[in-house]
């Protein structure tokens, strides 16, 4: 399963989201932690928010944990 890529509102950088987290929840954590509280994710609603998401560059702190994740370690 993929990771879904999600933005905030005026947010420069993408997220991506744990993989049982829903871009519909408010509390909804990317792997960098960080939620869209009180607002909701960006990202997954249309075909215009899925272009903007994987336009904009990956969160340095998402990239770590997918980096980390790709190198085996549980
Ligand atoms: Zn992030």
């Amino acid at each position: 399963m993929s990771d879904t890529a999600v933005y905030l509102p005026g947010g420069t950088v993408s997220h991506r989201l744990k993989w049982n987290h829903s871009p519909n929840g408010a509390g909804s954590e990317a792997l960098c932690g960080r939620t869209a509280w009180p607002g909701y994710w960006y990202g997954t609603g249309s075909q215009d928010e899925e272009e903007k998401a994987a336009s904009l560059p990956l969160c340095v702190a998402c990239a770590a944990i997918i980096r980390h994740r790709a190198g085996g370690v549980p």
